[in-house]
Formats: structure tokens, C-alpha cells, sequence
């Protein structure tokens, strides 16, 4: 039998090794005041102390190849050691594996010169450097990147952007970002408009306007305003026209990595829904023996069962490479409504107390609505999938290939 769900011992082990290194290093040191801005000086040394610990014990970069600094995992073995990350909402940060710089570095792997990539890499695997990924714009749908405003114009060897993004994740301390601006309005294939610019945030014309305030409070997503913003020819990362297909290759595994860290917070959410179930008690028994509650425990184990086992095969098809996108559409769309679902049940066995800011259950909650609108909102991984599955029955008059083509 050629189907194995079980990890090779290597993985098994580096899996532990995380999950023991977050539980012993990580778990202590995290604190819900410790992300208010009030508190960023020592966030960043906990951080700083942190990473210390993690390069030592062989932690740094899971996604990275050894050449980088990196571990040289496989997507499937990031999958099982971001999820254990995951449990806490520093881990990631202490293992330089945190968003949006992961995705960057890919990025800047897949599509960077040998001159960008010392000048721009390097920085992000020391861990000395942050950057951010600026895209979506206030005055434009985000989930249609053909719409993109802010536009470049070739001056000399350089290029000079104007334009106005918002949302930029990391933006504040940033030292460079990749920008994607519109070079050619009246490029025949809509998506052959764009194209991605590396940006030093020092550079004149990127101006910071404010951290934009969410639901769950200020967490460094920025509006900018850039204003003639003057960038050499030699940054342009990937090629002039290039910037869609860049923000594809980017936001495949990136969506993925997301999803590998959400069934980290799902299993910590389900784990809290049932060690409160198993201890409060109402109407003559425990919470945990009510029919009512176990089908909110039943139904977030089914789901979260589904998840696991999408994100691991994308994460197989990815390693192999083999084509990826409907598997990871489906494990985008899936396991971020799941997220939504499972951290709200939670919160309904915690009644007020979930409510309340007394356990981290509110803030996973705040956090968890975004997932279901950001890197493709569920109507666009519903679009895609119907879309894929409709070709499929026109071309074979079957969908099993948009099933994932899965042996039954
Ligand atoms: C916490 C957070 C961090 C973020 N970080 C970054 C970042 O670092 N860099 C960056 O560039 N962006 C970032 N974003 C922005 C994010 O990528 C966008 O919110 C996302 O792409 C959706 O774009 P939009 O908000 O403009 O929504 P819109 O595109 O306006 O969509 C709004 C809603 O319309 C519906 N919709 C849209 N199109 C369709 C369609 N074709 N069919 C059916 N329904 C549709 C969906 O319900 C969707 O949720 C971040 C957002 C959040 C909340």
C-alpha cells in the first residue's frame, strides 16, 4: 500500500522537538498586554531573547533551505512543525518563520537576482531585518489585483511610483517592501499590468500615514501614501509585467503556511472547549456530558479532521511538485471557516468567561474573522473551485480531477 499518513521518524522527531521548545521557551513568555503598542519595545526583546534560544537549538527557519540558515524542510514537515508554532502566537516569531516575511523570503528565493537577494535575504534569514508585502489598495477591490492604481512610470533607469496601499502587515519597521504597481494599463492580458518592485521604506515618497485600527486593535497593518517614489530598474524583482504571476507563486504556499498555523489554533481552541466542558457543571451533570455540547466538540473534531488532511495533501502536491492550486482553494476556504467555528464554540462552552479578555479566546476570535476574507476571500476560493470543477466535467465529463484526483 502506497498511502502512509504517518510521518518519517526525522519529521516526527523535529515536530517534537518544536513542540517541546515552544511549551518550555515560548509558552511562559507570552502574554496577551505583551502585543499593545504600548508594549512593542518589550515585545521585540522577548523576541530578540527568544530567537537567541531558537538558533541554538537548531529551531531557525523550518521553511528555509540549510544554505540560508534555514532547517531545509519540506512543505509537509513545515506543515506538522508551523502548526505546533502555532499554539502560541509568538512561536512563529521566534523561529523567523512569522508572516509576511516567510512569504517574502520565498519570494525572494524564487524571483530575486544574486544581488537582491544578498542585499534583501540575507537580512530576513539573520533575523535582523523585517519587510512587508504592499498590495492592496482602499479605493480598489483587493481580491481583484487587475484593479491595482498605484502605477509606475520609466524615468531614465528608474522607475517613479505614486500611489496608495493600505493594510500593509509589518509595515512599521519594515526595512524594505515589495511593492506591486501598475507599469502597463494596457497590457492585452489584464494580468501582465502589474509588476513587483523591492522598496527600501527609507526611501523617499513611502510615507507611513497611520497603523490602521481593526476590530482586535492596532497590530502594524499600515495605510501608505507613496509619492513619487523614485526606484531603480535594478529592483524590480521578477520581471517588468511579472507582478501577478509573482503574487500567485507567493500566495500558494503562504496561503498554506496560514492554514498550517490556524489548525494550530483550532487544536488550542478545541483543546479549551473541552477542558472547560469537562469542568463546569449545570442541570445535575458536567457540560461535557450534555448531548448539545458534544456535537459542538463532535462537529469541530470532524472539521478539524478535514482540515488536517487537506493542508497535508496540498502540502504533499507542493512537495512533489505536482499542481497545487485546487488543493490549497479548498484548504484556504476550509480551514479558515473551520478557525471561525471552532474558536466560536469555544467561546459559546466558555460563556461569559469566553467573552471576557481572561483567556486568549477573544482575541483568536477577533483575529480568526480576517481569515475568511484575506488572501482570497472565501467567495473567491468558491469561485475558483466551481470553476475548476466545471472544467473539469466539460473536459473529461467527470470532476474528479478538481477532486483532487484522489485514489477513490
Ligand atoms: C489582518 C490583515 C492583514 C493584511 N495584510 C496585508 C498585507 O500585508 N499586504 C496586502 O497587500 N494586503 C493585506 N491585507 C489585505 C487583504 O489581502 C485584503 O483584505 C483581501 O485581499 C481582500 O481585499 P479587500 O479587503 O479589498 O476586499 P474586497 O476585494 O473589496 O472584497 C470584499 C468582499 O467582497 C466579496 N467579493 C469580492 N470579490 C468577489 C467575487 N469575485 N465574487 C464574489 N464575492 C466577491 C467577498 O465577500 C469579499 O470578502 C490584509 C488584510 C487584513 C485584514
Amino acid at each position: 500500500m502506497a498511502i502512509d499518513f504517518t510521518f518519517p521518524t526525522e519529521v516526527e522527531d523535529v515536530r517534537l522537538r518544536v513542540r517541546e521548545f515552544i511549551e518550555e521557551e515560548v509558552k511562559s513568555k507570552e502574554d496577551d498586554g505583551l502585543w499593545e503598542a504600548d508594549n512593542r519595545q518589550k515585545l521585540i526583546e522577548v523576541i530578540l531573547k527568544g530567537r537567541h534560544k531558537a538558533k541554538q537549538a537548531g529551531l531557525w527557519m523550518p521553511h528555509m533551505p540549510e544554505e540560508w540558515g534555514g532547517m531545509g524542510l519540506g512543505p509537509t514537515a513545515v506543515a506538522a512543525v508551523s502548526s505546533e508554532c502555532a499554539k502560541t502566537r509568538l512561536g512563529s516569531f521566534i523561529l523567523n518563520c512569522q508572516a509576511p516575511d516567510e512569504g517574502n523570503m520565498h519570494t525572494l528565493l524564487h524571483f530575486g537576482t544574486d544581488e537582491q537577494k544578498e542585499k534583501y535575504l540575507k537580512g530576513l534569514c539573520d533575523g535582523m531585518q523585517r519587510s512587508c508585502f504592499a498590495m492592496t489598495e482602499p479605493e480598489v477591490a483587493g481580491s481583484d489585483p487587475t484593479l491595482i492604481q498605484t502605477h509606475g512610470v520609466r524615468d531614465g533607469d528608474d522607475w517613479v511610483i505614486n500611489g496608495h496601499k493600505w493594510f500593509i502587515s509589518g509595515a512599521r519597521g519594515a526595512n524594505f517592501a515589495i511593492l506591486i504597481a501598475r507599469t502597463n494599463a494596457d497590457a492585452e492580458i489584464p494580468q501582465e499590468r502589474n509588476t513587483a518592485f523591492i522598496v527600501e521604506t527609507n526611501w523617499d515618497g513611502w510615507n507611513i500615514v497611520r497603523d490602521v485600527e481593526t476590530m482586535s486593535g492596532s497590530h502594524n497593518h499600515c495605510e501608505i501614501k507613496i509619492e513619487n517614489l523614485r526606484v531603480p530598474d535594478k529592483n524590480i524583482l521578477g520581471r517588468v509585467g511579472g507582478g501577478h504571476e509573482l503574487g500567485q507563486v507567493r500566495l500558494g504556499p503562504a496561503r498554506l503556511a496560514h492554514c498550517m498555523r490556524w489548525i494550530g489554533q483550532i487544536e488550542l481552541a478545541l483543546d479549551m472547549m473541552i477542558e472547560r466542558a469537562k469542568t463546569r457543571f449545570s442541570h445535575g451533570s458536567l457540560l461535557s456530558e450534555k448531548q448539545g455540547i458534544q456535537w459542538l466538540i463532535a462537529d469541530s473534531g470532524r472539521e478539524l479532521y478535514a482540515a488536517k488532511l487537506m493542508v497535508l495533501h496540498a502540502a504533499y502536491k507542493i512537495e512533489n511538485k505536482m499542481d497545487f492550486k485546487t488543493e490549497v482553494s479548498y484548504a484556504k476556504h476550509h480551514v479558515a471557516q473551520t478557525l471561525w467555528n471552532v474558536i466560536d464554540r469555544a467561546v459559546q462552552v466558555h460563556g461569559a468567561l469566553g467573552y471576557s479578555t481572561d483567556t486568549p479566546l477573544s482575541s483568536m476570535l477577533a483575529q480568526a474573522r480576517w481569515a475568511r476574507f484575506a488572501d482570497g476571500a472565501d467567495e473567491i476560493h468558491q469561485m475558483r473551485t466551481a470553476q475548476m470543477l466545471l472544467r473539469a466535467h466539460d473536459e473529461k465529463g467527470s470532476t474528479r480531477r478538481a477532486t483532487c484526483a484522489l485514489p477513490i
